[in-house]
This record gives structure tokens, C-alpha cells and sequence, in this order.
């Protein structure tokens, strides 16, 4: 129950916080919230979009999944959590900044490249993860020479332009992106250095930012 205690402890101290005499910011925030940026990153525990940008409770939509995937848009009756929230960000809330935040040693990749799921019997994991399968056709293809950590990196970049991609294909969200209303970013962040890179499509590479 250590674990626990801890979260209860956490939240103590946002609400004081927040929630203190001194803090209004959700006076505002408890009727509505306008965020200006969509991040889409990995459920890995460090990777947390709103501790690495130092964002407070409001300035962040957020969509957290097995290796940061955007799937393509599809018309069928499956569920789909990604494109909802999606549609919610970009339709409703009008953002104007979409990130997709990928990074260094993630779990997910490792399982597409390796064709495993880290010792469990994958029932989802493979299939979501193959939404990257060309990043590791690609990686294959090209790079199989290369030590294991250099694949995993390219993988892990080439997936992150996978998502930007596939974004695309989502009508409204092309049409905000062509009329010049909303940005799209492919991050990367290299949890071994602490560097952070973005991809530049004038040099085709992820370029050190911070
Ligand atoms: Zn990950």
C-alpha cells in the first residue's frame, strides 16, 4: 500500500497546490478547458508529456498509447480511442499544435522490431504495434548491420513520421493543417542523455532542440 500512500500524498500536494487560497487557475479550468496542443505519446512511465514540458492542468490534451501510434483513419465499427480523441482535440477543442512525442528505449517499438511482446502472450500488443510495421521493414531492410540500439533508435524516429503521416489521412485534420491553422511536430526524446529532438522536413532528420 506504500505505492498508494504515495499518490494520495502526491495529490495532497495539487490540491494544495491548485486548490490553495492563492491559486485561481481553476476557476477558469473547472467550467472549461482550451488547450492549444495535442501530445500523443507512450504509456512508458517516464515519458509523461506534461512533466517534460513543464505544463500545468489545462494547457495539454493528451493521448498516452503502446508506442505513441496514430492508426490511419478507418470507416468501420471497431473502437477507436485514438481517432476520438482526435476528432475531440482537433474539431472541438480547435487545437493548433499536434506532437508526437516518441522516445528512446520504448517497450513497444522493441516488441514490433523483435516480433515479441517482452515475454507476454500478446493478445493486442503485435497487432497495435503494426501500425509501425514499415519503420521495421524499413529498419530490416536497411539497417541490419547496425547494433541493436541504432535499429531500436530508428525505429523508434521512423514511427514518430508513421503517426504524422497517418494523421493526414483524416480529412478535417488535413484541411486544418493545409489552411494553415494547426501544426504538426514529430518529437523525439532520448531518455538516456536527456536530449530532446524534432524532425525537420528541410533536412529529413530529428535535430537536437533542447
Ligand atoms: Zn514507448
Amino acid at each position: 500500500m506504500e505505492d498508494i500512500a504515495k499518490l494520495i500524498d502526491g495529490f495532497k500536494q495539487f490540491q494544495e497546490r491548485y486548490f490553495g487560497e492563492e491559486s485561481s487557475l481553476f476557476t477558469d479550468l473547472k467550467c472549461e478547458q482550451k488547450p492549444k496542443t495535442l501530445v500523443i505519446g507512450c504509456s512508458d512511465s517516464r515519458v509523461d508529456p506534461a512533466l517534460l514540458t513543464g505544463c500545468d492542468p489545462g494547457e495539454l490534451f493528451v493521448v498516452r498509447n503502446v508506442a505513441n501510434l496514430v492508426p490511419p483513419c478507418e470507416h468501420d465499427s471497431s473502437y477507436h480511442g485514438v481517432s476520438a480523441a482526435l476528432e475531440y482535440a482537433v474539431c472541438c477543442l480547435e487545437v493548433e499544435h499536434i506532437i508526437i512525442l516518441g522516445h528512446s528505449g520504448c517497450g513497444g517499438i522493441l516488441a514490433l522490431l523483435e516480433g515479441t511482446s517482452q515475454g507476454t502472450n500478446s493478445e493486442y500488443i503485435s497487432k497495435w504495434v503494426e501500425i509501425a510495421g514499415r519503420a521495421r521493414d524499413i529498419v530490416k531492410r536497411h539497417m541490419a548491420d547496425k547494433p541493436p540500439h541504432l535499429q531500436a533508435e530508428a525505429c523508434e524516429q521512423i514511427s514518430v513520421l508513421i503517426s504524422l503521416e497517418n494523421l493526414l489521412t483524416f480529412p478535417w485534420l488535413s484541411e486544418r493543417v493545409e489552411a494553415g491553422t494547426l501544426f504538426l511536430h514529430g518529437w523525439y526524446v532520448d531518455i538516456s542523455t536527456g536530449n530532446l529532438f524534432h524532425y525537420l522536413p528541410t533536412s529529413g532528420r530529428f535535430e537536437l532542440l533542447v
